[in-house]
């Protein structure tokens, strides 16, 4: 069976970046740039003031100077400062010819309307302007290609005219959840009935992990039902099935994918919980969609999406295959787990003035949600160390 880092590198080979499209700004947070974008303005476009107060010559040495005019943001000035002139001068508003530098409104106080007393007299040049330009240049690359957009790059591409942006789009993920035993969340499961946890779970951490997910209703253990609704989930970029992969008599899920001519890339994988874990590729003229099929048990569900499918959608999405990054923390206890498998068993890090620490919750097998809830973090232990001992290290993938 396939260790989970062989598992990894074979999902990793078969994802490439999305094709690239152009967006509205307002849609492009949390997208990669998909180009170098240059700036249409000098940033700032004019020599600026950064506080309130006196436009100076900072050669001047007198201490009450005669107010030539007020310059307000938006406004322009219309004189050059002549020796011993000010100009009142506000916040982001442009420098007069002639000045070079700003008193705080703080250090003055008025004389007449026209004549001022600055408490600072010997202002250093530059004291409280920035230069046109010295932000940015226009026609110079102020964001360049494969740059996570962040708020702080939204303003930039606003500053610099970009209604439009082009980025690699959000991963398109359609959820089919398969089990004759599966309701709606608003019925009441009847006998040997459970309700569909998994399909708002798989949808909610795709759109937490920035794809654009939509959920089928739950497809039937029949060969029709489920060829059915895996010919519709395929017109994405991303499949993720629930159940059906394990070894049960109903257990169709990779017979209909094959029949839908999705080649298998590999089944089973060496890990506790995930062990039926099925992954494979439609290919397509246009371009091919990834088929994960993950087990039906709630947790098994959970840890194969962050461990697989998490990092392939930053891969589609042009944030590299980025695997979810272990912290090192000592176990609070001694712990002996029985499992042939690397297992991934829910845990709780904390944060102590010793460092972090980790603390196993107990195993109540893989449809136990109630503990995972309780977790922080997946701890790892593998298949050849099978004691722990208090105070020894462990990764643990936090979530
Ligand atoms: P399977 O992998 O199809 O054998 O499913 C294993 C078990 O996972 C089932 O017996 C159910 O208890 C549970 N299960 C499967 N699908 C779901 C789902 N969508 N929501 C919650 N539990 C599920
Ligand atoms: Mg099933």
């Amino acid at each position: 069976m396939l260790t989970v880092e062989e598992a990894l590198e074979l999902v990793k080979a078969h994802c490439e970046p999305l094709r690239a499209g152009r967006v509205p700004l307002e849609s492009a947070l949390g997208l990669v740039l998909a180009t170098n974008v240059a700036s249409d303005v000098d940033s700032p476009p004019h020599n600026k003031a950064l506080m309130d107060g006196y436009a100076v010559r900072s050669a001047d040495r007198d201490s009450v100077r005669h107010i030539v005019e007020e310059i307000p943001a938006g406004g322009v000035p219309h004189y050059p400062l002549t020796p011993g002139a000010v100009s009142r001068i506000m916040t982001g508003a442009p420098l007069p010819e002639g000045a070079d530098a700003v008193v705080p409104i703080e250090d003055s106080e008025m004389v007449t309307a026209s004549t001022v007393r600055l408490h600072q007299t010997d202002a250093p040049p530059e004291q409280h302007v920035l230069r046109r330009g010295a932000a940015m240049r226009a026609g110079e690359v102020v964001l360049r290609q494969g740059t996570l957009v962040r708020p702080v790059e939204i303003a930039i591409l606003a500053e610099t005219g970009q209604a439009f942006v082009d980025v690699i789009p959000r991963p398109r993920v359609m959820i089919l959840p398969t089990g004759n035993e599966l309701v709606e969340v608003s019925a009441a499961p009847g006998p040997g009935q459970l309700r569909n946890s998994n399909g708002p779970m798989l949808a909610s951490l795709s759109t937490q992990a920035g794809a654009n997910a939509k959920m089928l209703p739950p497809a039937r253990d029949s060969l029709d039902d489920l060829a059915r609704n895996v010919s519709a989930g395929l017109e994405t970029d991303i499949l993720v099935l629930s159940g059906g992969v394990s070894a049960g008599a109903f257990d169709f899920v990779p017979r209909v994918l094959a029949e839908q001519g999705v080649e298998q890339v590999f089944h089973r994988i060496a890990l506790r919980p995930g062990k039926p874990l099925w992954f494979g590729v439609k290919r397509s003229a246009k371009r091919s969609a990834l088929v994960f099929g993950l087990p039906g048990n709630p947790v098994s569900s959970l840890v194969c999406f962050e461990l697989f499918v998490r990092p392939a959608l930053a891969a589609l999405a042009g944030r590299g295959f980025a695997l979810l990054v272990p912290v090192r923390a000592k176990l609070t206890h001694d712990f002996h787990h029985t499992s042939d498998r690397a297992s991934c068993l829910p845990a709780v890090l904390k944060s102590t003035e010793s460092g972090m620490t980790v603390e196993m919750l107990p195993w109540h097998g893989s449809a136990d949600l109630a503990t995972l809830a309780r977790a922080n973090g997946l701890a790892r232990v593998s298949a050849e160390t099978r004691s722990y001992s208090a105070g020894c290290e462990l990764d643990v993938l936090p979530l």
